[in-house]
């Protein structure tokens, strides 16, 4: 019997609710090409009873909201959501492997990181207590002025779904800790574990309208977010293009906005290396997660002097990644998640061809597997940098390379792209690491390894992969204003 997964509703208001039009989506496991469950189609109607349920627990009423309480009391709903996430991890993990194709042992530390994000803002917000009124010198003495830090109002939190309950948390967390109510719209390609989230939200008792959880489409639940005037800020991640269309509609009511996008992001790899490591590195950086990584570090430049022998191991081992079902033991790479994004991977690769590259591993569908939205991991040589394939964002396991012969040429093609997320740096000498840091156009950086993720160092990038920071005291910013009171004596 296929695998199934939990039918539910909308969360609103401390609530499951049906959607007011009845709209359901189907949930399709990406490995098997079988409908497993549905989940619930929000929409504009929606979209209205979860903001008047996050306003209404905002500030109840005589100060006694989310908005009011103290940070420790917040912190304890999220310590206990943090318990509730740990309790349930072997599950979790499994739907989110049937949901959209992570491998297994890779979605259980997705889960484990959820978990870890909750405790570390409950501990932000706990401290937010002693951060207020502080004091700001002035250079009058018969003025005095302190600041008090205050959260944004109904916050709209709209997710993609390479990462479902994990770029949830990372929103979710800091946006209750810092006194937000909040609507969440995680992706409609992988909202399971987030109706799950729901679930834990009601045995912990958070309070009702805190959080609210609505899935569906883009255009019918994320779009009525953005527009909305009581929304009083989203944060957003997922494509430029729709990082574009979020921030034209808030724009008409000047509403702030925190965006993280895509990226096509560069790894260095110069002569002096261990050859090993970095082919490791490089593997990890591009396809860890099914290579669904805004991070994925997509572009590699090898210095040539290693070229030949760095890519024979990169290659060979390339070749042995397990490509399975996910839910399979030492499955390495899972299905991509949807029909639309294998479809869009294969062109990009036969575009790579018609354009003059070479594929030297990869490219196909693998022959083992008969269903599923299954892509080979993918190298691409002899490419250069009029190609779509450098260029564009594949958002799949295909790693492009070039060569260079000096540290000069590899920052300069590390930084011709419209992107700005990330990009790693293997050598074994650290001050040539560092120098290139400094000069590579990104807003995150790794040194001799690629993609490790820290709830406490901030995240996000520039240029077209968006602005704001997450994770670290900037994501726990992002939902706070700052008030200054200014006092005569
Ligand atoms: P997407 O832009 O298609 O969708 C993201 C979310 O936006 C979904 O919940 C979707 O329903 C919603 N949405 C779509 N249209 C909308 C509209 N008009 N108004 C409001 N909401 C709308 O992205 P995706 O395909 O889900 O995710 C992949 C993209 O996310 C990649 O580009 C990837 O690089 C990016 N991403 C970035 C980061 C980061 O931290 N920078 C992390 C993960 C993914």
């Amino acid at each position: 019997m296929a695998a199934s997964v939990p039918s539910r509703m909308l969360y609103i208001d401390g609530q499951w609710k049906e959607p007011v039009k009845r709209k359901r989506l189907p949930v399709i496991n990406p490995a098997t090409e079988e409908i497993i469950g549905d989940i619930p189609a929000a929409t504009a109607e929606d979209v209205e009873l979860a903001v008047a349920a996050a306003r209404r627990a905002f500030t109840r009423d005589k100060g006694a909201g989310w908005a009011r309480a103290s940070g420790a009391f917040r912190a304890k709903y999220l310590r206990a959501i943090a318990s509730k996430v740990k309790d349930r991890k072997t599950e979790l993990a499994k739907l989110e492997a049937l949901d959209c194709g992570k491998p297994l042992e890779e979605a259980a530390w997705d889960i484990d990181d959820v978990a870890g994000c909750f405790e570390y803002y409950a501990d932000l917000g706990e401290a937010l207590d002693r951060q207020q009124r502080a004091p700001v010198s002035l250079p009058m003495e018969n003025f005095k002025c302190h600041i008090l830090k205050e959260p944004i109002g109904v916050v709209g939190l709209i997710t993609p779904w390479n990462y479902p309950l994990l770029m949830a948390s990372w929103k979710v967390a800091p946006a209750l800790a810092a006194g937000c109510t909040a609507i969440l719209k995680p992706s409609e390609l992988s909202s399971v574990t987030c109706l799950e989230l729901a679930e834990i939200c009601m045995e912990v008792g958070l309070p009702p309208g805190v959080l609210n959880i609505l899935t569906g489409l883009g255009a019918e639940a994320g779009a009525p977010m953005s527009s909305h005037p009581h929304v009083g800020k989203i944060a957003f991640t997922g494509s430029s293009m729709t990082g574009r269309t979020i921030m034209t509609a808030a724009a008409q009511l000047v509403k702030p906005v925190s965006l993280e996008l895509g990226g096509k992001s560069p790894i260095i790899v110069f002569q002096g290396v261990d050859i090993e490591k970095a082919a490791e590195w490089t593997m990890f950086g591009c396809f860890w997660t099914n290579g669904q990584i805004c991070s994925a570090t997509s572009r590699l430049l090898v210095q040539e002097s290693i070229a030949m022998e760095f890519l024979e191991k990169l290659v060979g081992w390339t070749k042995s990644i397990k490509v399975s079902d996910p839910l399979q033991d030492g499955c390495r790479l899972g299905p991509v998640v949807s029909k639309g994004q294998y479809e869009k991977i294969m062109k990009f690769i036969s575009t790579a061809k018609s354009e003059g590259a070479t594929i030297l591993c990869g490219g196909d569908r693998p022959q083992h597997l008969e269903k599923g939205y299954f892509v080979e991991p993918t190298i691409i040589g002899n490419v250069n940098t009029s190609m779509q394939i450098w260029k564009e964002e594949v958002f799949g396991p295909v790693l492009c390379v070039k060569t260079f012969s000096t540290e000069d040429e590899a920052i300069e093609l590390a930084n011709d792209s419209d992107y700005g997320l990330a990009g790693a740096v293997l050598s074994k000498d650290l001050e040539q690491c560092d120098r290139v840091s400094q000069y590579l156009h990104a807003g995150i950086m790794w040194i001799n390894c690629s993609q490790p993720t820290f709830c406490q160092a901030p995240w996000g990038g520039n240029k077209r992969s968006g602005f704001g920071r997450e994770l670290g005291e900037w994501g726990l910013n992002n939902y706070l204003n700052v008030k200054q009171v200014t006092t005569y004596t």
